[in-house]
């Protein structure tokens, strides 16, 4: 830490080669050990900590030392010491030396907390977001936002050595709906008028594109108002950028150098590159999701052409019927209990499936439901094509396509919870490609964009565009770490018509589109290069990195799971006169 005219060093900083060195030190009082002649204080900074002895020998010191209690901001003139080699702490990096104070002075004293620093015990998160500025002093916490400092340092710094601009773009836009809800804020000036907070920079910088930056970054804050789930907040962080003149390979090349310098800087560690791809359908039918999770193998193999004609009745109707005979080999687990299997039926049933059908491998041949329905040579054959062998146990299940591999999908996750086979520390990258491009959304009765609207087909497909949409693929891509997204992108539609094309098959009429969006639909007449980019959930690749499982614990001050701030309250009720101004009648429902 730099000395200033109060200190000269940080705490955690004093080894042995300061020993003999007068020094000053501020911080908090992290413990305090009163042993009647000596008193023990270890103070803390955010450098760490270092232990302060206070001797009867210098009387005001060592009163004042009494007098402190915990989280007591203090202020210590003293010379460092070695520590007697008994009392030598290998657990603190200052262990071999201590502090004996001549003076020591209160800065600030403290109440009594509502819960301990120094004890690291679990504390209930409503408490700790109450007092977020105490839980933020815990060393876990402090360890978490240094990290995501420096990774925000290493983009930046990668980056602009990259060629990359960073450039802000507004909060305050206009409402271009892109999926999820937006806040709203109100006009003083324009009364009934609205801006909203951007969902992301997307159509900005896409613009900047146009204006000719060729590349662009930002840590850019965005907004959904959506109802929040496990690792999502009303108010989140991108790291997001956009390149002209590129292909799609441009961009996962950068994104990948990009992720793996920030590892590198953050974590010493080297990923291997490039991250393996996979296209959407092999994702789903090799993994039973768009987001796989390559720590552990457990694949899902397709068998309805083994099984579509077998003995087995549900096989035969489903194949028949357009569906899938799908399964997961699981080495060694033949002997799986009852109740487990049970588990993981009732787990496929809630997915939707219609059920999970178990084959055990067992030395004396192959046991469960439908083992005396299979030929031989379908036996035979299913062992090969999944590769299982005695001692396996194999676990099917027959359905729609889609709904086989997400039922799969789960059970594998599950698995490899259960069977402890995810390996610690490990971080396994993976592209998803070849998105489609559109889904059909039956509440709304019309086609979606799966990404966004912006996003550009696979030029193979285009002809397909009208006739058969679904079938139409992306230039889009996810990056996908231990099984979460932690980033998606495309390349980019930059032509009008095409735009509009896509425009008119997502229901939106060109008055419509012209209404939200003909500020990009203009700027697309005036000469827009190809171009594509990617945004990274900054959030969440903080919360892999930093070992954490919500992202709220590597944000200072995130919101609850129901959208509220428990240390400042917000939101809250405003001053009539605030809502007058803004031209704001609150209505409250019957
Ligand atoms: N704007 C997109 C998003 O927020 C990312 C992108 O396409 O670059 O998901």
């Amino acid at each position: 830490m730099r000395p200033t005219r109060m200190r000269t060093h940080g705490c955690g900083e004093l080894r042995v080669q300061h020993a003999g060195q007068s020094v000053r030190l501020c911080g908090w009082v992290h413990r305090r050990r009163d042993l009647g002649g000596l008193v023990f204080l270890d103070l803390r900074d955010r450098s760490g900590i270092v232990q302060v002895v206070a001797s009867p020998e210098a009387p005001s010191a060592h009163a004042a030392a009494q007098g402190v209690r915990a989280e007591y901001v203090v202020r210590v003139h003293g010379t460092v010491a070695l520590r007697p080699a008994h009392t030598v702490n290998p657990k603190l990096p200052t262990g071999e030396v201590e502090v004996r104070a001549d003076r020591l002075e209160v800065l600030n004293p403290a109440r009594t907390l509502p819960f301990e620093i120094a004890s690291g015990e679990v504390v209930e998160e409503g408490v700790r977001l109450r007092y977020r500025y105490l839980d933020l002093r815990r060393p876990s916490m402090q360890h978490n936002l240094l990290l995501r400092h420096r990774l925000a340092q290493a983009a930046r710094a990668f980056l602009s050595a990259e060629g990359f601009v960073e450039i802000e773009t507004p909060h305050l836009i206009r409402a271009t709906p892109e999926g999820a809800r937006d806040f709203l804020v109100p006009s003083r000036l324009h009364p009934g008028k609205f801006y909203v907070l951007p969902q992301s920079p997307q159509l900005l910088k896409q613009i900047l594109m146009v204006a000719g930056f060729d590349r662009y970054f930002q840590l850019a804050r965005c907004f959904r108002d959506e109802d929040l789930r496990a690792d999502r907040q009303p108010e989140f962080t991108q790291i997001d950028l956009e390149m002209s003149f590129v292909e799609q390979d441009d961009v996962l090349e950068l994104s990948e150098r990009l992720v793996a310098h920030m590892v590198r800087e953050v974590l010493g560690q080297e990923v291997s590159l490039p991250f393996p791809r996979l296209t959407y359908r092999e994702a789903l039918t090799r993994y039973g999701t768009d987001k796989p999770d390559l720590r552990y193998g457990l694949e899902i193999t397709d068998l309805t052409e083994i099984l579509g004609h077998s003995g087995v009745r549900l096989f035969r109707e489903v194949a028949e019927s357009g569906g899938a005979v799908r399964a997961l080999r699981v080495p060694d687990q033949a002997a799986m209990g009852r109740k487990f299997l049970d588990e993981l039926v009732e787990l496929v049933t809630t997915e939707g499936a219609r059920g999970l059908v178990h084959l055990s491998l067992t030395h004396n041949g192959a046991r469960g439901p439908i083992a005396k329905h299979l030929a031989p040579g379908e036996l035979d054959a299913l062992c090969a094509a999944t590769g299982a062998r005695t001692g396996d146990l194999v676990l099917l299940v027959a359905d729609a396509p889609e709904r086989a591999a997400s039922a799969l999908g789960k059970v594998r996750q599950e698995l490899a919870r259960r069977l402890d086979l995810i390996p610690a520390g490990a971080y396994r990258f993976c592209w998803v490609v070849e998105f489609p491009l559109l889904e059909y959304d039956p509440e709304e009765g019309r086609y979606v964009a799966k990404h966004h609207p912006f996003t550009a087909p696979v030029d193979e497909d285009l002809p397909h565009l009208e006739s058969d949409p679904l079938r139409v693929r992306a230039k889009a891509h996810d990056l996908v770490l231990n099984g979460v997204e932690i980033a998606g992108g495309s390349i980019r539609i930059h032509q009008r018509e095409l735009q509009e094309r896509i425009f008119r098959l997502l229901d939106l009429t060109p008055e419509r589109a012209h209404e939200r969006f003909g500020f990009l639909l203009e700027a697309f007449q005036y000469g827009a290069p190809p171009h594509g980019g990617i945004a990274f959930g900054f959030d969440r690749f903080v919360m892999l990195l930093a070992g954490e499982k919500t992202i709220r614990d590597v944000i200072a001050f995130p919101k609850t799971a129901s959208a509220t701030d428990l240390m400042m309250g917000a939101p809250s009720e405003v001053d009539p006169e605030q809502l007058r101004e803004v031209h704001i009648a609150i209505v409250r429902e019957p």
